[in-house]
């Protein structure tokens, strides 16, 4: 990941490390309602004062033969985040794709 070693550490994964203190624990509710199991290591609670802030946020393990379901799992979930939901156009009614900037079918601009 940012090159630390976990080489200690056997039989698990690392498969995502958080950007904010909350991200962790709710990708970690997202696998485990898959049924894989996660393990958080909070390295704010282990390495306070010793390791750049940005190395700090709390990172995500999984056993190795669930890894790669778990990766999976979590560039399906990255992927739909990106996604914009359809919206309605309130002139005419028309749905339109959550990418259009204006209503296909009359030209207005959603507010
Ligand atoms: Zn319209």
């Amino acid at each position: 990941m940012l090159g630390r070693s976990f080489s200690g550490v056997r039989g698990v994964v690392c498969v995502f490390r958080g950007t904010g203190p909350a991200d962790a624990w709710l990708v970690r509710d997202r696998l485990e309602a898959e049924g894989i199991p996660v393990q958080v290591r909070d390295d704010l609670s282990a390495g306070r004062g010793e390791l750049p802030i940005l190395d700090s946020w709390p990172t995500l393990w999984v056993s190795a033969e669930r890894a790669a379901e778990a990766e999976a799992f979590l560039h399906r979930e990255a992927t739909l985040r990106l996604v914009v939901p359809p919206w309605t156009c309130t002139a005419c009614g028309e749905v339109n794709e959550g990418s259009f900037e204006w209503c296909w079918s009359c030209q207005i601009e959603p507010q």
